[in-house]
């Protein structure tokens, strides 16, 4: 292996494998011959990997049955799960190793990881590179064990569920990298949900903003990871890690592989619940009055609609995860001051969304959706959209059947 002089630098390139591709013994060995393959290519390989297969939900269970319940100690948590993706950086560079090719693993804070210190949801800080930086010019395939980094008061944090992927492009910004590859159990981002409409198509591309509002589609991808590409510019490739098939290109310029559509995908959200709020009195301060008690408690209300009053009451209605529901409706009867006659519940919906660029400043697309839906019965109950999306909030049981008219009406199985 030819090492690399500070002058004369390979490009680098940052991967990263989630926990279903390092799986077992065998899963790692495939990663460990990608690797190999891509560092023969002439380019610094820097690879991020998550726990493997189930393993961090094993150390969440392990550590439930210790405390026996309670809630355990923020500190030794983070450095118990951080310990999940030890094992497989640990045993991806021995089975590099054990087929001759140098190589070495680093834990988050040894790869130069300074986050802030909210154990659990940390955020990164800061990456000092320079210890990986020696370790490539050394001519070694470095691996980085994904989604911990360490405090100033020099303890573990961990960055929060799915998180590897943030540690990687974080990596590929600080190491200046052509690009961050993620690889995963699906082959790339599709126009929907594959399991909705046998129609559904790999795209080639897609940019950032569209795929923020993707972000649940496909490749179950960590939306901080997404935010950290476009405020940086760095791309993002997403692919199989057990084939060689062409991935998605999630990048922030303009689209030039494909012919550009104005609507790019259809992204589903099966899992919303709605609280209507009747015979609110219609004075001001009433919306926050509503909505800063379920902020407080830490509930995420997503679609809003406010009517117009009649007799000086509105209702209000909002939607939040179908998990939140009970709790959103407890915290407005208990905690909430607004006056209103009574909060109704709504259950099994579904958010339903076009997006794309293209939608911009361009009319048209929502009345083409509307009558889409109508024309196969499905009934809107609430709209909202953005400048690039159109969403819909309709009945679970009709996803399907709106999804499959959705994708046919704005014709994504072709692509151009
Ligand atoms: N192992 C961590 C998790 O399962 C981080 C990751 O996979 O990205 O959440
Ligand atoms: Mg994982």
């Amino acid at each position: 292996m030819t090492s690399n002089t500070g002058t004369q630098r390979r490009p680098v390139v940052v991967q990263k494998y989630g926990g279903s591709s390092v799986a077992d013994a065998d899963l790692i060995h495939n990663v460990a011959d990608r690797l190999i393959a891509k560092q023969d290519k002439g380019v610094d390989v820097v690879v991020v990997v998550s726990a493997m297969g189930d393993s961090t939900d094993e150390l969440h269970a392990l550590s439930k049955a210790v405390t026996r319940g309670a809630i355990p100690d923020p500190r030794e948590m983070d450095t118990l799960l951080s310990t999940g993706e030890l094992v497989t950086s640990t045993l991806m560079a021995m089975a590099l190793k054990a087929r001759g090719h140098d190589a070495v693993s680093l834990s988050g804070p040894q790869a130069g990881i300074k986050t802030d210190a909210v154990h659990g949801s940390a955020r990164i800080a800061d990456i000092n590179t320079d210890r990986l930086r020696k370790e490539l010019d050394r001519g070694r395939i470095v691996i980085v064990a994904g989604f911990q980094g360490l405090a100033d008061s020099g303890d573990i944090t961990t960055l929060g569920r799915g998180a590897s992927d943030t540690t990687a492009v974080a990596l590929a910004v600080a190491t200046e990298a052509e690009r961050c590859e993620i690889y995963t159990d699906v082959e790339g981002i599709y126009t929907t949900d594959p399991r909705l409409t046998p129609k559904a198509r790999k795209l080639a591309e897609i940019s950032f903003q569209e795929m923020l509002e993707m972000a649940v589609l496909g490749a179950k991808m960590n939306p901080r990871s997404i935010e950290l590409g476009a405020v940086y510019d760095m791309p993002i490739y997403v692919a199989s890690s057990t084939s060689y098939e062409p991935g998605t290109l999630i990048h922030g310029g303009e689209h030039t592989m494909e012919v550009r559509k104005a609507v790019t995908g259809i992204a589903v959200d099966r899992n919303v619940g709605k609280i209507t709020v009747r015979g609110v009195i219609d004075r001001p301060g009433v919306a926050a009055g509503l909505l800063q008690p379920l902020a407080d408690a830490g509930v995420s209300v997503d679609v809003i609609v406010q009517n117009t009053s009649s007799d000086g009451t509105t209702d209000f209605t909002f939607t939040v995860a179908q998990a939140s529901v009970t709790t959103a409706a407890q915290v407005i009867e208990k905690q909430s001051e607004v006056e209103y006659a009574e909060v109704v519940v709504g259950s099994d919906l579904a958010k339903v969304s076009i997006v794309g660029t293209g939608m911009e400043n361009a009319p048209g697309y929502a009345a083409r959706m509307f009558s889409t839906l109508s024309e196969v019965d499905v009934n809107i109950d609430m709209i909202t959209t953005s400048e690039i999306r159109v969403t819909t909030i309709i009945e679970r049981d009709q996803v399907q059947k709106a999804v499959q008219a959705l994708h046919d009406a704005f014709e994504l199985e072709k692509t151009e």
